[in-house]
């Protein structure tokens, strides 16, 4: 079966100054589009050790793609080590030439000597352009028809040039031509063990399509993943199994594929025409910058207010002064207040809050840190709940604020 290795190149990654991304992010689209990959390496920027591993990972697999070690610096190494282990000259490209003095004229920059250096690739090789940037990957081949294809280390530019360049050209050398169809579930407000039970048969039965359950923070995915003799039988394939999952997930459903917890808020406030306003305390502005991060976030979002102190909460939200008091801000009568006080004061159709503890300072034994109230005040009404959440600051503030979408959207979507 033929198979391929990946390399990430770059000394960075083995002191843990760079957490590896582009190995994951190859790995999947090679598995969505059928190519069969058994290992992942790192190494660093050292011509030898590469060259070594290339001859070592050619052994037994049909190919090798990496990522790093092509740019103009005396540490990028990459393109040598494979000419060095395929016993290749490294010669001029004009057209890698030509595309890199396009480049820096986009740019307007002066083009350096050793951006020249880019354009010498090994011997016979394949180009992959790169639009994004000044290091051309490409494809070498070892005399025996085993290559090593490699893209520069920048996310950026390595992520379209192994979609446009790349995986066509590895699908039709690998002759895959079934389709491969992924479609994701996203849920929220259930747990996966939740999950697991209300589909544990499905999930025991199912090969293909197959089916993965992926946690996140507050919210997990379903997956289901089909292979069959073209893309459109693929697709065809997922849709009574997605009927499935969707009835026994009823109502944690959000979205699909590239949805996400806070567009699908937007578009559940489209949807009933409504406006929204929040009033933040433990996430400190978060729940806010979420929402504003979707395209056309001010048709329906009014705007927030950030009241971490007490006074601020009464000031700028009319909290009465008892209710700090007698209940403390971390409860639900302050969340409801706040919710009231900013859906009257910015004149939103719905008020959402939240105030909680973050720690690590500050708990107590009736209300631990990770203690979370949340409040949602609409033309239906009040409510308020209390969620206990686990993690340091930065866990608790990120569950929180995706709590407090969840909350919205079941609030807004969910008659
Ligand atoms: P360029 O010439 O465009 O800089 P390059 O191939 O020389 O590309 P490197 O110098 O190895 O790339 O890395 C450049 C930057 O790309 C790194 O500093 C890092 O930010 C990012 N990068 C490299 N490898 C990875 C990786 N495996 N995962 C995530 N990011 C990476």
């Amino acid at each position: 079966m033929s198979s391929v290795e990946l390399v990430a190149v770059g000394t960075e990654l083995l002191l843990g100054q760079l957490v590896d991304t582009n190995t994951s992010h190859i790995a999947a689209a090679l598995a969505e589009n059928g190519i069969d990959c058994y290992a992942s390496h790192a190494v660093g920027d050292n011509r030898e050790r590469i060259a070594q591993l290339v001859r070592e990972i050619l052994e037994r697999a049909d190919g090798i793609v990496t990522t790093g070690g092509l740019g103009p610096t005396v540490d990028d190494l990459t393109k040598e080590a494979v000419a060095d282990a395929f016993g290749l000259d490294l010669v001029l490209d004009e057209n890698a030439l030509a595309e890199i003095e396009a480049f820096f004229t986009s740019i307007g920059r002066t083009m350096r000597e050793n951006n020249r250096k880019q354009a010498f690739l090994p011997a016979g090789s394949y180009p992959l352009e790169n639009p994004h940037g000044t290091a051309p990957g490409f494809i070498a081949f070892r005399a025996d028809g085993k290559f090593a294809a490699c893209m520069p280390g920048v996310p950026r530019e390595m992520k379209p040039m192994l979609a446009e360049r790349l995986l066509p050209w590895l699908r039709s050398h690998f002759s895959v031509r079934e389709g491969i169809v992924t479609r994701v579930l996203h849920t929220v407000n259930i747990g996966e063990s939740e999950i697991d039970h209300r589909i544990a048969d499905l999930f025991a039965s199912s090969e293909n399509p197959k089916i993965a359950v992926l946690a996140h923070d507050y919210r997990c995915d379903v997956k289901i993943m089909a292979k069959a003799a073209s893309t459109a039988s693929a697709r065809a394939s997922i849709a009574p199994l997605e009927e499935e999952l969707r009835s026994r997930l009823q109502g944690h459903v959000f979205g699909i594929d590239a949805m996400t917890l806070e567009g699908a808020v937007l578009a559940a406030l489209d949807e009933r025409g409504e406006s929204l306003a929040v009033a933040e305390s433990c996430t400190g502005g978060r729940v806010a910058a979420a929402i504003t991060g979707v395209p056309g976030a001010s048709r329906r979002f009014l705007g927030g207010i950030v009241a971490y102190d007490n006074a601020v909460k009464q000031l700028q939200l009319g909290v009465p002064e008892e209710i700090l008091e007698r209940f403390g801000a971390v409860s639900e009568e302050c969340a409801l207040a706040m919710a009231r006080g900013v859906r009257a004061r910015l004149g939103a159709k719905i008020g959402i809050s939240t105030t909680g503890i973050a720690g690590p300072e500050g708990g107590s034994v009736e209300k631990p840190v990770g203690t979370l109230c949340l409040a949602v005040a609409d033309a239906r009404g009040e409510r308020a709940w209390t969620l206990r959440i686990r993690g340091d600051r930065a866990a608790i503030q990120a569950r929180a604020t995706t709590a407090a979408l969840g909350l919205l959207w079941r609030e807004v979507k969910i008659p």
